[in-house]
Formats: C-alpha cells, sequence, structure tokens
C-alpha cells in the first residue's frame, strides 16, 4: 500500500495504532451520499460492502494506464497487467495465510463452491454416500450439494441448530457416521451473524476422514482469517463483500485436492499444451482459471486486501464489536421487536421482525428515510422454515457504519413501527 493508511498514520497493521473510524468513512465516497433527501445509513453490508476510493481507484488506473490481457502478452502493458493481476493473488493469500499455488481465482464464493462440487465431489461421490449441511447454510452452499446428490446417488443431512442460531456440535458430532463424505458449513451465518466454530467443526469432521468445504463469504469482512489453523479442506470466499468489487472471489483448497481434481472448465489460460489427441493442464491454480479474467476486478481486490491489512482485522472487530452491542442494546428496548439470531459470537449482523409487519413493508418504509436495510430470506430459505418466518429484515454493519447512525436507524425504526403498528 502506498502513502499512509485508512484513518491510521501507518501503512503496517498495527493493533495498537488508534484508528481514526471518522477519516476511515472519508474513504468511502458512496457513503456521503443521500437517498430520499436524507443522509444515507447503509446496512446492508452483508449483501454487498462499500468500497473505500482507492479500490476504485485501482480499477479505473488498470483500464486509464495498462489496460491488457494477463498472461498472453509480453509487451510493457501485458506485463504490468499480469504482475497486478498475480500479485492481487499474493496479496490474498497472505492475508489469509496460505500458498498462492493453492488460491484459485473465481468469480465469488458461488463459483468457488460449486468448483469444489463438479471437480471434487461429482467424480468421487456415489449412492450411499452422504452429505453433512448446516441449517444456517445460505443457497450457494446447498444447492450445488442438491445437484450433486441428485447425479451421484448421495444423500444430504443436516446439522441442526438451537433457537439462538448455534450450531449444535453434539448433533452435528453423532451425524458424521461412516457414510458421509463431505461436510458443508459456513464460517459467519449471513442471516444470523453466527460465527460457527469452525476449527472444532472441522477437527470433527477430519478424525472421520470427511472432507470439509467452509463459506467464508461473512468471514473475511469481519474477521482475521488464517485457513491453515481453521484446518478444513476448501474455503471460498467472494470479494464484494470485503471492500471488493463484485465477480471477484477465489477457492483455497488443499494442495493434494487442486492435484487431483480435473478442471471444471475448460479453454485458453489453463493449459500448457493442446493437441487434438489430448491436452496437458497448467498447474494449480491455473488450471481452474480458463479464459480472460476479470483483471479490473481482482487487481481491485488486491487493493481491497491492501486496504483492509492496513486497517488491521483485529481494529475492525473490534470496532464492529462495539458497534453491535450498541445496535443490539438498542434495537432490544424496542417494544414487539424480534431479533433472530442470539449467539454469543457474532458478527455485525442483526435480522429482526417487527410484530404485524411484513419484513418488506418495513424495509421500504426504512428505506424512505435514508436507511438502507435487506428484507426477504436472505437466499436461506431452509433458516427461514425454522425459525417459521418468510423473511426477515436485516441490519448488516461494517466497521465503516458509526454509532450516529445507529441512533438515527433507531430513530427510524421506531417511527416506522409507530405507522405499521
Ligand atoms: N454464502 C454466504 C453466507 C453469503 O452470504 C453469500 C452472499 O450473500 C454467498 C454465499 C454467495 O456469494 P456470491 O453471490 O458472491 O457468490
Amino acid at each position: 500500500m502506498n502513502g499512509e493508511g485508512p484513518g491510521i498514520s501507518t501503512s503496517t497493521q498495527d493493533l495498537a495504532a488508534p484508528v481514526d473510524w471518522q477519516r476511515v468513512r472519508e474513504d468511502f465516497p458512496l457513503l456521503h451520499r443521500e437517498v430520499h433527501g436524507k443522509p444515507l445509513v447503509y446496512f446492508d453490508s452483508a449483501n454487498t460492502g462499500q468500497k473505500p476510493a482507492r479500490v476504485i481507484a485501482a480499477m479505473d488506473d488498470y483500464y486509464r494506464r495498462y489496460a491488457a490481457n494477463v498472461s498472453r502478452a509480453v509487451h510493457t502493458l501485458g506485463e504490468q497487467a499480469t504482475r497486478s493481476y498475480e500479485g492481487a493473488r499474493d496479496r490474498l493469500a497472505a492475508h489469509l495465510r496460505v500458498h498462492r499455488r493453492d488460491l484459485v481465482f473465481t468469480s465469488g464464493t458461488t463459483m468457488a463452491i460449486n468448483l469444489v462440487a463438479y471437480s471434487w465431489a461429482l467424480p468421487r461421490l456415489r449412492a450411499g454416500d452422504a452429505i453433512v449441511l448446516t441449517r444456517m447454510e445460505h443457497h450457494a452452499n446447498i444447492v450445488p450439494w442438491q445437484l450433486i446428490a441428485q447425479r451421484t446417488g448421495a444423500t444430504i443431512k443436516v446439522a441442526d441448530i438451537s433457537a439462538d442460531g448455534v450450531l449444535d456440535l453434539n448433533a452435528l458430532e453423532r451425524l458424521l457416521t461412516p457414510e458421509v463424505k463431505l461436510l458443508g458449513v459456513t464460517h459467519v451465518s449471513n442471516v444470523l451473524g453466527t460465527i460457527n466454530p469452525v476449527h472444532e467443526v472441522c477437527t470433527l469432521a477430519r478424525k472421520r476422514g470427511v472432507i470439509t468445504v467452509v463459506d467464508g463469504s461473512q468471514a473475511l469482512p469481519h474477521l482475521a482469517v488464517d485457513i491453515p489453523a481453521i484446518g478444513c479442506d476448501f474455503y471460498a470466499l467472494t470479494g464484494h463483500k470485503m471492500c471488493g468489487p463484485t465477480g471477484t472471489g477465489a477457492l483455497w483448497a488443499r494442495r493434494e485436492h487442486l492435484d487431483a481434481m480435473p478442471p471444471f472448465f475448460g479453454g485458453g489460460e489453463m493449459i500448457r499444451e493442446v493437441r487434438f489427441e489430448g491436452t496437458v493442464f497448467n498447474d494449480p491454480p491455473h488450471k481452474f482459471e480458463a479464459g480472460t479474467p476479470n483483471i479490473s476486478g481482482f487487481i481491485g481486490l488486491g487493493a481491497a486486501v491492501d486496504y483492509l491489512d492496513a486497517l488491521g482485522m483485529a481494529n475492525v472487530q473490534a470496532r464492529e464489536g462495539e458497534l453491535l452491542a450498541h445496535l443490539t442494546e438498542e434495537m432490544r428496548k424496542i417494544e414487539g421487536l424480534r431479533i433472530i439470531g442470539n449467539a454469543p459470537d457474532k458478527a455485525a449482523v442483526v435480522s429482526f421482525l417487527i410484530e404485524g409487519a411484513h419484513a418488506h413493508d418495513l424495509a421500504t418504509l426504512l428505506d424512505l428515510e435514508g436507511v438502507a436495510v435487506r428484507s426477504g430470506h436472505h437466499c436461506a430459505h431452509p433458516l427461514m422454515a425454522y425459525f417459521g418466518v418468510p423473511a426477515t429484515c436485516r441490519a448488516s454493519l461494517a466497521f465503516y457504519n458509526t454509532h450516529a447512525e445507529i441512533e438515527r436507524f433507531i430513530v427510524a425504526l421506531r417511527k416506522v413501527r409507530g405507522l405499521l403498528g
């Protein structure tokens, strides 16, 4: 990262450095706009996060100064583009404490999980095998497994959660019978905010030879993620929730899996030699990256990783912990408001309902107050069914939000409750 870090006076990650959160907020141009004539309160970061100016500038710079394809051209622009694109892989790998060779760029978590499903699971699963998923998975970590189950004859078993939204580890352990070959678990629930004990879960699975797929979509924006410490087989992530551009993401996998997996897509970039008699594939990660990638997007993702590293994920976590405590305390004071997801270990995500009001009506009226929250099933139909609701409203925060915004949200919520009640 060049120059000064976001809101702090050093470019290195320094946990003791005091962060000027007001200055950090200045890094996000979009946060300064108005909606319906009122200053925006953006509480929808679990849906997609906002981007600091330097991420936008990094993408702009690529298109203005060195737009060229990667890995093909030997000319200066092509070399610069390749260096920036592969540099983003270096930075993301360092952020996750993994080797760059084991990090495949994808369009997001959805593609990352589908890559595991089609390249690892489809050739291996058989009738009689089972896949375990938790009840709090996003559809991106359910539907690909259903498609694989249909094609292989495998079945899906569901690990349950408590009414507070905590994964039941004893029940999960009991589910891990010999026919289970794969377990999918989200690191952080996009609906409940629950931070799952993924290290414990993966340890239980590993002891039984069960392959683990962790969905890290909602963890990367909030936590310092150390993949080797988790002990999973696969870790999927998406860039747009962690200050990066849409259409970026990655799959980390243990090297033995990437070496053994056939490619999911075929085409240019992923080969070493092509003859009509057969093709020799490139080494991972390029073996899984056919075609021209989202070059500017990954350059932006590299800048996003730099930004988060300079901020320090420990600082992010501490800041968001304070915001979450404030938000939860104030929301609990509102009569008739039900919070769905009360795990002791939570990221700054609060799903809620107000008695007698539909989630969409709530979100629409909040929008008129300048407040952006998401309403709906959050791509988690089975979780909605478990809680007996068709939809919830969800306020999801990031480090760039403020206590003043929480106060404004609470005032807006009380007003909307009055209108609907
Ligand atoms: N998993 C979780 C927990 C999510 O919250 C999301 C996005 O909302 C996804 C997966 C899918 O991510 P993407 O649409 O970026 O592939």
